[in-house]
């Protein structure tokens, strides 16, 4: 992870009679989602606005900063955002074949590679990180939890033969009696215990029952659709695209 982290993160430079709201920490203080400050054109970005993040939080910030004054200049309200563009897209190849590694072993972290320390402290400009090799950095990529490629139910298709919940590693998937969250969640075989976690609760199936998942148990391995006799489970790839700078923003 690059921490993005401004080595002059201080604004002695911005008169304090100009307009512009400075917090306790001498941070500007900004609308979240527009990046406006109390001036209505000017606007802040990474480190600047918040404080040390990530690198692509910060480059997040440019965007939607840059999506306001936009708007800004077409006299459009800068608070009114334009809506992401999202899509779900199946990963199913063949019966048993993905377009992702499903692979569900719990291999150990790949170390990455050091220097030797009497290299490295010999110079500052020694890097200490080697970085993996091609086919490790393969291997090492391979381990992703594939947090994008969602499981995606149908409950017209499904015919309760409970294969699916036999088959699943996590026991992550029940088919109950519906009800309020807070009494599904201890009825579950793996009881959903992170509040901040929603349920994935299905439409009412031909028995009355619905099936109730727990996401943040799920592998994304693909067994559930692979061993579904009626396709009602499938493993469908997520895709959020935010609105970049530098295009008509109309919301
Ligand atoms: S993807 Fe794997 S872990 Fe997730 S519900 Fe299906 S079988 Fe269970
Ligand atoms: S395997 Fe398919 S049909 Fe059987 S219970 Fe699961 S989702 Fe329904």
């Amino acid at each position: 992870m690059l921490v993005a982290v401004g080595q002059e993160n201080a604004f002695p430079w911005i008169e304090r009679d100009c307009g512009i709201d400075f917090d306790k920490w001498g941070l500007p203080t900004l609308d979240k989602n527009t990046f406006q400050s109390t001036v209505p054109n000017v606007f802040f970005g990474g480190d600047a606005a918040f404080g040390p993040k990530n690198i692509i939080t910060a480059v997040a910030h440019g965007h939607e900063a840059a999506v306001s004054i936009d708007k800004l200049r077409r006299a459009e309200p800068v608070y009114v955002r334009p809506a992401p563009m999202t899509n779900l897209v199946s990963q199913k190849m063949g019966i048993h074949e993905w377009s992702y590694d499903n692979d569900t072993s719990n291999d150990l972290r790949y170390k990455v590679p050091w220097e030797k320390a009497e290299t490295a402290l010999a110079s500052i400009r020694i890097e200490v990180e080697l970085g993996f090799d091609a086919a490790t950095a393969f291997k090492e990529a391979e381990r992703c939890l594939n947090c994008d490629v969602q499981t995606v139910f149908v409950e017209t298709a499904c015919i309760e033969c409970d294969a699916c919940v036999d088959i699943c590693p996590m026991d992550c998937i029940n088919f109950i009696d519906n009800g309020e969250e807070a009494d599904l969640r201890p009825r579950l075989k793996a009881p959903a215990l992170n509040l901040a976690q929603d349920l994935y609760v299905s439409g009412g199936l031909k028995t009355g029952r619905v099936m109730v998942k727990d996401e943040d148990v799920c592998l994304h391995c693909g067994l559930c659709a692979e061993r579904c006799p009626t396709g009602a489970w499938d493993m469908q790839k997520f895709l959020l695209k935010m609105t970049p700078a530098g295009q008509g923003v109309a919301a």
